[in-house]
C-alpha cells in the first residue's frame, strides 16, 4: 500500500496515470492534500467518484491519533500518533496569538542520547518518511483551522534529530514552502539541531532562508560531551559550521541552551559561552530544564536563570528565556517520549 503523502509530484502523476486518469488529476489531488488537508481520497470532492474509489483501494487509509491531550490553559495540544509499523511519535501545537506553531517530530526516538531528554532515552528507532512528517503538519493545521485560526510557524523541535534525517526533512521543507502545497514562507520554519556540521552546511545551501537553531548546551568540549554523549562533533566544528551558515545565508542563528542546575548554569559558564560566540550573528535561547521521568538533571533556580541571561547580555550576546507551554501534558521541550507514560504533578 502506498502512503499518498510520501509521493512527490512526479510519483503522483505516475499513480494517477496507472489508474487510467489524465495527469492533471495529480494537481487536484496535491491541492486537496496540502491545501485543504484532505488526506482521505473519499473527501476529495472535486474528483470523479471512480477515481476516489480506486485511490482509496490503492493508498493507505489515514490513521487518527491514538491519544489527544490539551493543556489546562488551552494553549497547547499534543497528539500521540501510531505509525504503520506500530512506532509512536508525538506532535505538538502551540497557540500563542498571533502565532500558531506546530512542533514536528523527525524521527521515532533519537540516537544522540542527550542525558536530559526523554526522546533520547529510547535510542533511534527509525527515520520518519516525508509522509509521516507532513501528516503531522496537516493534522496540526486542521486543529488550528477548526478553531478559526491558521498555522503560521513550523519548528522541527519534536522527537528526533532532524539533520540526522536530512533527506526527508529537506523534502518536507520543500512541501511546506511549495506554492501549490502549504505555501509557507521559509522564514516561518525553524530546524533545531544538536549540531551536525556537514548538514548545517547543506541546510545553508539548500534552504538558506530557513531558520537554524543549534542546541549547544555547553561552552566547553568536556561539558558538552557529558550532556550530549553520542554526538561526534566538537564544539569548534559546530561553531565553524555556524560561522559558514552566517556567511552563506546572511541570517542569524539561535543557540539553544538547556540550563541544568549546578551543571552548566553559572555566570562563569555564561561568560565562557559569550566568548565562544564572539563574532557570530547569534542569539541564545535559554531553556530551563523540564523534568521528565528517567532523565538526568534538575531545573535551575529562577535566580540562576536570570543571572545567566544577564551575564550573556553584559558580554554582548542577546539572550531570551524560553516561555514554555504544555508542561502539564508533557508537551514541552524534552518531554516527548512517544508513549503513554504521564507526568503527574
Ligand atoms: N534534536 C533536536 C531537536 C529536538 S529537541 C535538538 O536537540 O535540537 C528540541 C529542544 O529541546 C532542544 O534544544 C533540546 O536540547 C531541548 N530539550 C531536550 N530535553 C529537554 C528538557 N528535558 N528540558 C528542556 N529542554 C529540553
Ligand atoms: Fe535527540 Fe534533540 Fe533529544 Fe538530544 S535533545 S536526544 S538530539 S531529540
Amino acid at each position: 500500500m502506498t502512503d499518498l503523502l510520501d509521493l512527490d509530484h512526479s510519483q503522483l502523476v505516475e499513480l494517477v496515470e496507472s489508474l487510467g486518469q489524465p495527469a492533471y488529476r495529480s494537481k487536484q489531488i496535491w491541492r486537496q492534500v496540502y491545501q485543504r488537508g484532505a488526506t482521505d481520497p473519499s473527501q476529495m470532492s472535486d474528483l470523479p467518484r471512480d477515481l476516489r474509489e480506486r485511490l482509496t483501494a490503492h493508498v493507505e487509509s489515514p490513521r487518527q491519533p491514538i491519544e489527544l491531550q490539551r493543556s489546562a490553559d488551552g494553549s497547547t495540544s499534543k497528539a500521540l500518533l501510531q505509525l504503520n509499523d506500530g512506532e509512536l511519535i508525538e506532535t505538538v501545537l502551540i497557540r500563542s496569538t498571533p502565532r500558531d506553531t506546530v512542533c514536528l517530530s523527525s524521527q521515532a526516538g533519537c540516537a544522540m542520547g542527550c542525558v536530559f531528554c526523554a526522546t533520547g532515552l529510547q535510542g533511534l528507532r527509525r527515520q520518519l518518511t516525508v509522509g509521516e512528517i507532513m501528516r503531522q503538519a496537516i493534522l496540526a493545521r486542521s486543529w488550528a483551522r477548526n478553531e478559526g485560526r491558521e498555522l503560521t510557524h513550523v519548528v522541527f523541535m519534536g522527537m528526533g534529530e532532524p539533520l540526522a534525517n536530512y533527506a526527508n526533512v529537506s523534502r518536507s521543507i520543500d512541501r511546506l514552502t511549495d506554492p501549490d502545497g502549504f505555501a509557507m514562507s521559509p522564514r516561518r520554519i525553524t530546524v533545531s539541531t544538536v549540531g551536525i556540521p556537514q548538514n548545517i552546511r547543506r541546510l545553508a545551501a539548500d534552504h538558506p532562508r530557513v531558520n537554524l537553531a543549534v542546541s549547544l548546551h555547553a561552552p566547553t568540549q568536556g561539558l558538552r560531551r557529558e550532556l550530549v554523549p553520542v554526538d561526534g562533533a566538537s564544539v569548534d566544528d559546530i561553531l565553524d559550521a555556524v560561522r559558514e551558515h552566517n556567511r552563506e545565508t546572511g541570517g542569524r542563528v539561535t543557540f539553544e541552551y538547556v540550563l541544568l542546575r549546578d551543571v552548566n548554569d553559572s555566570r562563569g559558564h555564561a561568560r565562557r559561552l559569550a566568548e565562544r560566540l564572539r563574532g557570530l550573528r547569534a542569539h541564545v535561547n535559554l531553556i530551563p530544564l523540564n523534568p521528565s521521568p528517567g532523565v538526568i538533571g534538575e531545573r535551575p533556580s529562577r535566580r540562576a536563570t536570570l543571572g545567566f541571561q544577564q551575564a550573556l547580555q553584559e558580554s554582548g550576546v542577546p539572550a531570551t528565556i524560553r516561555v514554555e507551554q504544555g508542561r502539564d501534558i508533557a508537551a514541552a521541550c524534552g518531554q516527548l517520549r512517544g508513549d503513554r507514560v504521564r507526568i503527574l504533578e
